[in-house]
């Protein structure tokens, strides 16, 4: 049985800032999917790619601020200054919302690459249950592998946390700190999106719309050379239509955006997030953290704030406070 200092679940922004901080620490991460990157995804549709999870991100703290520094210079990150608007009743308003955001180049999970440079990742090793055992832990996968580790660290979303830990006490976060689920269609279109006055835009907030929480059209994201519009719905929606086929949601969502847009385009794929962002992003643990053993700790974005710069801010802090109880 392979025996691991440090083993980290999950390589989104979360596992990612925990393992860059603690690579000196024979720090290992294992990964269900194919990469690393987590809800910073972007599919594969023919020759380009879509991105489907996070749209962009904002930095308010200094220690996000570095990493994103690093990312620009590197190329993997740019700034991305959309003409925005927000649907009402009557079309869609502009806004004069001048938030500075970044986007991955040349798509989002450019930026779970660029934190995962040098770090040792077991991609497609899907961790089915962690249990105490001695000084340490032992990690099971979903194909019977066990790994022993002194510390484990858990930033998988909150669900998937309560299931691998069974045999501890989370109940208490798990009832705190609920995910909310959103369907994302991408559509391919030669229409622009609009204001009521004809002014061209390049994103849309949903506003108090029922089935659209985000529209993003990706061309006016640096890099990206496509017709491509992506559409995130509602969360409530998105709970009442979470048992629905891929093809019937995407069918509602394109008249919804018809209906509200005037765009019309070819439905290309429609993407179901269970655990999309948390329903209160206003409910934070301390620092963003919780220790749920000894030398057992849970982070992510749900713990937060809910966005990628929560996300790295709760890895981070999970590293100081491992490297504090050494
Ligand atoms: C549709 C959508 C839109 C969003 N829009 C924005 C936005 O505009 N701006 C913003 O800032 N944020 C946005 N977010 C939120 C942002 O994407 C997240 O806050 C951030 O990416 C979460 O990072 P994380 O590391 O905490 O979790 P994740 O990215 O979920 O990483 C967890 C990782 O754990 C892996 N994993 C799970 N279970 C196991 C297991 N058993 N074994 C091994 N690996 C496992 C998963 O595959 C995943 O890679 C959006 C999210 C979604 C889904």
């Amino acid at each position: 049985m392979r025996h691991l200092n440090i083993a980290i679940i999950g390589a989104g922004v979360a596992g990612l800032a925990v393992a860059s901080r603690l690579a000196s620490m024979d720090a290992v991460i294992f990964e269900k999917s194919r990469g690393p990157g987590g809800r910073l995804a972007s599919k594969r549709i023919g020759p380009v790619r879509a991105d489907i999870g996070a749209q962009f991100f904002t930095v308010r703290d200094g220690r996000f601020q570095s990493v994103v520094d690093a990312g620009l210079s590197f190329g993997a990150i740019k700034p991305w200054n959309p003409r925005m608007g927000y649907l009402t009743t009557q079309g869609i308003d502009s806004s004069p919302d001048t938030q500075l955001r970044f986007v991955g180049t040349p798509y989002m999970n450019a930026f779970g690459r660029f934190l995962a440079d040098g770090l040792q990742i077991e991609t497609e090793v899907r961790i089915a249950n962690i249990q105490k055992r001695n000084n340490g832990y032992q990690l099971t996968t979903t194909k019977h592998e066990e790994f022993t580790a002194n510390k484990v660290i858990v930033t998988t979303p909150v669900n998937q946390m309560s299931d691998l830990l069974t045999g501890f006490e989370t109940k208490a976060i798990s009832d705190r700190f609920l995910m909310d689920p959103t369907w994302t269609l991408v559509m391919k279109t030669e229409s622009q999106l609009q204001d009521r006055g004809g002014t061209p835009l390049d994103a849309c907030f949903g506003g108090d719309d029922p089935v659209i929480d985000f529209i993003s059209m990706e061309r006016s994201k640096p890099g990206r050379e496509n017709n491509f519009v992506v559409i995130q719905s509602n969360p409530d929606w998105a709970a009442k239509h979470i048992g629905q086929t891929a093809e019937s949601v995407a069918d509602v969502l394109c008249d919804a955006v018809r209906q509200r847009t005037g765009i019309i385009g070819e439905p290309l794929l429609a993407h179901r997030w269970s655990f999309a962002r948390p329903k209160d992003p206003s409910v934070v643990s301390q620092k963003g953290i919780f220790q749920v053993d000894d030398g057992l700790w849970i982070a992510g974005d749900y713990l937060f704030g809910g966005r990628v710069e929560g996300a790295y801010l709760s890895g981070l802090e999970v590293a100081e406070r491992l490297l504090k109880s050494l």
